[in-house]
């Protein structure tokens, strides 16, 4: 397993529990950092989780699991106070929490850190069918196994623009907290720019206030302003697990007319409260005379580069069409993720000569009947299941889906030998 990000602890948990403990005891997870941490770098205080502690890694699929957020809170002696506070989204930070403390619960799968997978090589049999795989990791060392399963998370999408711009002048959300809390007070950015409408936008926008009390930030959009995401009950039952199926067996036009129509259930906006809290915050600068900062909406970045130590970036009123330059110190991109497969797949995908990637109902790989090693997608499965692929909602039910396929080939693989 590439990645110990939700996906693949929650697949370590349903490993662990289908009582297969030889497959559970070869399992290895590969993660490249030193510990576990969700959204490592928008790990804010006060940043919340938009779907119910109910959606944690087990409990829709085994509401009795002991690896469930409220057994978490419970050893903790945290649980009469959650219970208090009254709220179906915890922080941000509690949830990474928890995933640490599922990642040490486990008890037969490991989990490797600081492996930074590089590259991933086949492995063939003598008859030319792929039977496993070779794992490069960033130190030269080479893992080999069987069954691969890539819970890496999407690829970040840097938009064309900025590309002349130095990388330490372009900081993706992905990279907010590395590089903006790590500075010393001198080398702060004052003049900092976000460019997006969505969450991660609005939260680094937000986060610059406290974390560079002296600066002053603008919020770049080149939508007509910042939107709530859909909320409706009946739209959210489409993120139900069972949902999954629905969306699989529809033919591909429908799929992408689901898709565009749940697009703002998921992507382009905020949480409602957040909203209101961004929306407060600018009133009292424009009412109490104090306002450091700038929302711009219909604006669009069409050139970016440096003019000695700034950055310019060339702005196009969408309004008007007339386009001005904006000087500043750092750009912050809440652009999000790149909705291609990962560039570690893709490139994987190329070398065992597959053009189209075509992932199975149970998230493997189609790479022929003769495969005896198989790859399984976490997290990258959109197109085919559903706009709740990228988030935790499914992951219980997917990590069960993904166990019974590795137990059913297993089986099937033991049968022929005794034949
Ligand atoms: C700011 C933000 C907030 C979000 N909030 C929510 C939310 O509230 N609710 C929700 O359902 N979804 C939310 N999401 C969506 C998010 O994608 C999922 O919550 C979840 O993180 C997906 O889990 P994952 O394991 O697939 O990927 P990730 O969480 O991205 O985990 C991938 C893991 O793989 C590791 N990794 C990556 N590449 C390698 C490599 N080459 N070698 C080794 N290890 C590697 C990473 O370090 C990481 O630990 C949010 C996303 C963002 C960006």
């Amino acid at each position: 397993m590439i990645g110990a990000g939700p996906a693949n602890l929650a697949l370590a948990v349903a490993i662990e529990e289908s009582g297969a403990l030889q497959v559970a005891e070869n399992a290895l997870m590969l993660e490249q950092y030193p510990d576990i941490k969700w959204q490592r770098d928008l790990l804010l205080p006060w940043a919340r989780s938009q779907v119910s502690f109910l959606k944690d890694l087990v409990t829709l699929r085994n509401p009795r699991s002991r690896f469930s957020f409220l057994n978490y809170l419970h050893q903790q002696g945290q649980l009469d106070d959650f219970v208090n506070l009254s709220t179906f989204n915890p922080y941000r930070w509690q949830l990474s929490a928890y995933q640490q403390w599922v990642a040490e619960s486990l008890e037969h799968v490991r989990i490797r850190f600081n492996a930074r997978t590089e590259r991933i090589d086949p492995r063939y049999a003598e008859d030319g069918s792929i039977n496993g795989w070779t794992v490069t990791l960033s130190d030269g060392d080479t893992i080999g196994c069987r069954d691969l399963v890539v819970g890496t998370g999407r690829d970040v999408h840097i938009p064309e623009v900025f590309r002349d711009v130095p990388a330490d002048r372009v900081v993706h959300s992905t990279r907010y907290a590395s590089r903006v809390t790590r500075l010393a007070p001198t080398e702060r950015p004052l003049r900092p720019v976000v460019i997006g409408g969505a969450q991660s936008a609005a939260e680094m926008f937000m986060a610059l206030h406290q974390d560079i009390p002296d600066c002053e930030p603008t919020m770049i959009m080149r939508s007509v302003g910042l939107k709530n995401y859909q909320t409706s009950k009946f739209v959210n039952e489409l993120f139900y697990p069972s949902f999954v199926d629905e969306f699989y067996n529809m033919p591909p036009e429908t799929r992408m007319q689901v898709l565009d129509e749940m697009h703002l259930t998921n992507y382009a906006g905020l949480a409602p409260p957040f909203l209101d809290e961004i929306y407060s915050m600018l009133y009292q600068q424009k009412m109490l005379g104090r306002q450091r900062s700038t929302v711009r909406h219909m604006t669009e970045v069409v050139g970016a580069r440096m003019d000695h130590d700034e950055v310019v970036l060339d702005l196009r009123d969408r309004k008007t069409g007339k386009i001005e330059p904006l000087r500043c110190d750092v750009v912050f991109l809440g652009t999000g993720y790149a909705p291609r497969m990962p560039a570690m797949v893709a490139d994987l995908a190329k070398r065992v000569g597959i053009a189209d990637i075509n992932v199975s109902r149970r998230y493997r790989v189609d790479l022929g009947d003769s495969a005896w090693g198989a790859i399984y997608l976490q997290g990258v499965n959109e197109q085919t299941h559903g706009i709740a692929d990228s988030l935790i909602s499914v992951l219980a039910h997917r990590s069960q889906e993904i166990t019974e396929d590795l137990l059913d080939r297993r089986a099937v693989a033991e049968a022929a030998v005794e034949v």
